[in-house]
């Protein structure tokens, strides 16, 4: 007998497909797709506005498969942590960012991450693989079913472990089913999608779908990001913010610069300045963010002082940055931490930008 099939781990349009195939009439592939995504039954029983005999034949073929978090911590600050388990044994975490008009979640795209940005721990692990749509998806629903229906999830952001553009098809695919009102109904204004850099993939992405979008820039000149974010190497800032240029943006929207102050590399007011420069007509706004130091990491934190001198230079010239509080320190916020310390990995030894100045050291 041939072997069942997560039902979820097919594309919409496979799902269409197979329907058809059987003869199916065509309302019913809105219905069982409603069911999956937009009620969330554990069951094709459950699918109660289907025939008996078509819940029978999707039984026969298919299973309903739910991600459920095998280790969730919470923060002094609320922030929530959860490790999920994937069929492979691999694992990925997602976290949680309550305030008082938001619920944000974290979700991952890749076991690992090729990148190797030399300030990430995700960096360190490398890339294992990448997570199939329905991984990426279930994050969302599995939190979801531990919020219980009185919290709803308002805002994702693709800011986990991995590039998310380095797994194109299946980060559209997952987008498309956060965004769809038949299924999980995010308003595309709540939905961010992160690079560190990948410029064909990022022109591809905008032409595709009209969510956010957030570069991680965290470097001002090319020797710096070179070190900081390697992707650089292949597109350099001149590239990247020509992309960013040209980007296909709806009216009002704007990008947003993830900037990770490092100490003393690159958080002074030269840094600050170019940084403007960088972004001279680009409808932007920055995102200043405090590194999360973990064990083993080769940079350290900037003070307070040095972060709101960064962010008031930028705000002085017109430029809009927010400083992205630190969330979660104490379970380790930021991304890959919560698998690294888990799995009790060992980091690498890396080349660094130097604090002296922004030259690369072995270290
Ligand atoms: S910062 Fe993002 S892209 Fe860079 S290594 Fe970490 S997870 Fe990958």
């Amino acid at each position: 007998m041939e072997q069942r099939r997560n039902i979820k781990a097919l594309t919409l349009a496979q799902l269409g497909q197979t329907l058809k195939d059987w003869g199916v009439e065509g309302f019913r592939f809105e219905q069982v797709f409603r069911w999956l995504y937009q009620k969330d039954v554990a069951s094709f029983d459950e699918m109660s506005n289907l025939s008996k005999a078509l819940r029978a034949k999707l039984a026969e073929h298919f299973t309903v498969e739910r991600m459920i978090p095998a280790a969730v911590q919470v923060s002094d600050d609320g922030t929530r942590k959860f490790l999920f388990q994937l069929s492979d044994k691999e694992s990925v975490e997602s976290v949680l960012i309550p305030n008082e008009e938001r619920q944000t979640l974290c979700i991952s795209t890749q076991v690992g991450c090729a990148m190797a940005c030399s300030f990430c721990l995700t960096g360190t692990l490398g890339l294992t693989r990448n997570l199939s749509h329905y991984e990426i998806v279930e994050q969302v629903m599995a939190v979801q079913r531990a919020l219980g229906p009185e919290t709803r999830i308002t805002n994702v952001v693709y800011m986990g472990m991995g590039e998310p553009l380095h797994n194109f098809d299946n980060v559209v695919e997952s987008v498309r089913l956060l965004i769809d009102e038949k299924a999980l109904n995010l308003s595309k204004n709540k939905v961010t999608v992160s690079t560190s850099g990948l410029v064909p993939q990022m022109l591809k992405f905008g032409e595709l779908l009209d969510v956010k979008l957030a570069v991680s820039l965290t470097g001002t000149t090319d020797e710096m990001r070179d070190v900081l974010i390697p992707v650089n190497r292949k597109y350099d800032l001149k590239t990247l913010m020509r992309a960013c240029r040209d980007y296909p943006m709806k009216r009002r929207n704007r990008i947003t610069f993830e900037y990770t102050l490092l100490k003393g590399v690159n958080d002074s007011l030269e840094d600050a300045k170019r940084l403007i420069k960088l972004l001279q007509g680009i409808p932007a706004k920055v995102n200043l963010i405090p590194f999360n130091e973990y064990p083993g990491s080769l940079y350290r934190r900037c003070e307070d002082e040095t972060m709101f001198r960064f962010q008031k230079y930028l705000l002085d010239r017109h430029v809009q940055a927010n400083v992205r509080t630190s969330r979660g320190r104490d379970i380790l916020g930021a991304c890959g931490q919560l698998k690294a310390a888990m799995e009790q990995r060992r980091v690498p030894k890396r080349p660094r930008v130097s604090e002296a100045g922004s030259a690369p050291t072995a270290n």
